[in-house]
Parts: C-alpha cells; sequence; structure tokens
C-alpha cells in the first residue's frame, strides 16, 4: 500500500560521473563555446563574459 516502495534510489546508471548539467554553466551563451576556465571567466572564442 506504499507508493513509494522501491523508489530509495532511482538514479540511472548510465552516467556515473560527468553530468551535463555540470558543465553547462561552462558553455558560453554568444557562441557555445566550451569555456574550461574556472567561471566567472571571458569565452576564449568571442570574448563574451562567462558567469558562474
Ligand atoms: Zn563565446
Amino acid at each position: 500500500m506504499t507508493d513509494d516502495a522501491g523508489r530509495d534510489d532511482d538514479a540511472p546508471d548510465d552516467m556515473p560521473s560527468g553530468d551535463p548539467a555540470c558543465w553547462l554553466p561552462q558553455v558560453c551563451a554568444e557562441c557555445g563555446a566550451f569555456v574550461e576556465a574556472p567561471l566567472p571567466t571571458l569565452c576564449w572564442r568571442c570574448g563574451a563574459e562567462v558567469a558562474a
């Protein structure tokens, strides 16, 4: 009679690490380049600020 039975751990097992949500802020909003430097920083491609 419990609806949450078996839902103690429903995390997907196809992504052990490297969650896309972790690096989304690292993508330049202006040109879409991936910026590896710690935020905030300037986009290496277009020079726009990539905020944290
Ligand atoms: Zn850019």
